[in-house]
């Protein structure tokens, strides 16, 4: 198709997908990139830098595309997501983004949702793994290593609300309570509504993936996250969805942890992932104080956007923490921290959020000796206490560098190791 504003690169190859949406990816991939709001064009360019060095040392070549989205997109199109955006993720089908600012109560709802629902990439992966050398505020962030697969188009992302003093919520609150009988529920006065829906569709889908990639990375486990005892039948069933899939499809290779204590004294059978739940309030415990027991977690999304952003705290913070969202032959990386306005174009951030999402990146291109590269290169030069601000602020005698000049650190020790 033709773009109205972005020029597709002269040279590059365009990554295609078998019937089964597994990527087909040439050595010389045509890539989407969204540089973002804010800190991300600190973060956008920095990142480019690094991924491209990765890719060259290991005999790639990453052809950027730059698209627009946010402030960047309403100079350029008047308008905060332009179709070429969409178009081209969905083309090129492997992209990477920086953040996006969204507004608080008013105002345009969020693009990064707009974006993951137009496109249907169905699962935020978030892999929480410590680097060495990062500080942390806990004893020992090295157990941590855990990847949180969250439900990215329903529960609260579903969007569905009404404003206190519409007539919508008005109509609402008169079904709920005259049609379903919640008549002594709600408070008198203003009130606000949301609905949670959570599907049988959306929970397998999100849940087979979480146990495919256990299955395929050696995991031991997949932990369901839920708040089944209050939400029996939005949670709950999250829950029971969950374990389907578990029981259903996957023979000998997958087990419950019921099953497990039932039938087998505990004692897991070799190479099988054990499917286990957890409550979601007694997860956020966990955890801190039995990190190493956990391995997978799939979760509905509200319950994702928190204990992934824990998860992250553990392992130094928002500077350090990736993630990717996927869906049916289609991967957008990006950060899991946002736009940071007030740090925006100071040439100061940590960009390895956005690097290590470049990571899960080049992963799903099947690049895994460049994807090791980065995360070799940025280990050696956060151990070498090279950092930006936010980790020299937590060490004694490290050298404070600029987002651009950490990112040539890193480059750098790429050539180095390579
Ligand atoms: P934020 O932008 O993530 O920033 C919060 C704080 O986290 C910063 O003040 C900074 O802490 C630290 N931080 C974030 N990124 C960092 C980095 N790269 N390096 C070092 N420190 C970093 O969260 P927010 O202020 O709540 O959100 C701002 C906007 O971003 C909002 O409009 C929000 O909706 C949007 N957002 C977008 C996405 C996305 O695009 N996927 C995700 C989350 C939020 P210190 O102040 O302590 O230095």
């Amino acid at each position: 198709m033709g773009f109205d504003k972005v020029e597709v690169p002269d040279q590059g190859t365009k990554v295609e997908v078998t019937d089964d949406d597994e990527l087909v990816v040439p050595d010389d991939p045509i890539i989407p990139i969204i540089h973002g709001d804010g800190i991300g064009t600190d973060v956008g360019p920095a990142a480019q830098k690094v991924l491209e060095a990765a890719a060259e040392e290991t005999g790639h070549e990453i052809n950027w595309m730059r698209v627009y989205a946010g402030e960047s997109a309403r100079e350029m199109y008047g308008e905060n997501l332009p179709d070429d955006t969409v178009e081209a993720i969905r083309e090129y089908r492997v992209a990477i983004k920086g953040p996006l600012t969204t507004p608080v109560g008013s105002g345009f709802r969020s693009l990064n949702v707009a974006l993951r629902k137009k496109l249907d990439l169905y699962t935020n992966v978030r892999p929480t793994y410590y680097i060495d050398g990062v500080p942390s505020p806990v004893k020992h962030p090295e157990k941590m290593d855990m990847v949180s697969f969250r439900e990215n188009t329903e529960d609260v992302y579903a969007g569905i609300e009404w404003e206190a003093g519409t007539d919508e919520v008005q109509k609402v609150r008169e079904f709920i309570e005259k049609e379903m009988g919640f008549d002594e529920t709600i408070h008198d006065g203003p009130v606000g509504i949301g609905i949670k829906p959570i599907t049988e569709f959306g929970t397998k889908r999100l849940v087979r993936n979480a146990i495919d990639y256990a299955l395929e990375n050696d995991r031991d486990s997949v932990t369901l996250v839920h708040k089944g005892n209050i939400m029996k039948f939005t949670e709950g069933q999250f829950r029971d969805w969950g374990y389907e899939v578990a029981e259903e499809e996957y023979g000998d290779e997958v087990i419950t942890e019921d099953t497990l204590w039932e039938e087998r004294d505990g004692e897991a059978p070799d190479d099988a992932v054990v499917v286990n739940d957890r409550i979601a309030d007694n997860m956020l415990q966990q955890i801190l104080t039995r990190t190493d027991q956990y391995d997978v977690l799939a979760m509905p999304n509200l319950n994702g956007d928190y204990l992934s952003d824990a998860c992250g705290a553990q392992i130094g913070g928002l500077g350090i923490a990736p993630g990717a969202n996927m869906g049916y032959g289609r991967v957008l990386a990006e950060p899991v921290h946002g736009s940071a306005p007030k740090y925006a174009g100071q040439d100061k951030v940590n960009p390895s959020a956005m690097i290590l999402s470049g990571r899960i990146m080049l992963e799903q291109l099947g690049w895994d000796d460049a994807a090791d590269l980065v995360h070799d290169a940025l280990e050696e030069t956060v151990s070498a206490k090279k950092v930006t601000y936010d980790i020299h602020r937590q060490i004694e005698g490290g050298e404070k560098l600029a987002t651009s000049e950490f990112a040539n650190e890193i480059v750098e020790n790429i050539r180095s190791l390579a």
